[in-house]
């Protein structure tokens, strides 16, 4: 299990606002558009749900060490509840 995600918004992000609704600690609105405030979060349940409810997948978390995402990980899943396909 990855000590440190590695957070990214891709160029997908409609500036919906949900993520920085959700977690002002780890996503800003920047120009109208949704970035992190930090480039690496300690793993945790609220930045996994935000980034699996993201409604255009623009939120992007990768095992900091390995560069694996981190939603299609299966041993995440289990731990997180969720899995992307
Ligand atoms: S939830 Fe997704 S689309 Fe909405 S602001 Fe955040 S990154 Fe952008």
């Amino acid at each position: 299990m990855a000590v440190r995600w590695r957070l990214a918004v891709t160029e997908d992000c409609i500036g919906s606002g949900l993520c920085i609704g959700s977690s002002a600690d780890h996503f800003q609105l920047v120009d109208g558009f949704s970035q992190p405030v930090t480039a690496e979060v300690e793993p945790g349940h609220d930045v996994y749900d935000i980034a699996f409810q993201c409604p255009v997948e623009a939120i992007v978390l990768t095992d900091a060490e390995t560069g694996e995402p981190v939603l299609a990980d299966p041993v995440a899943a289990r731990v997180y509840g969720q899995q992307r396909a």
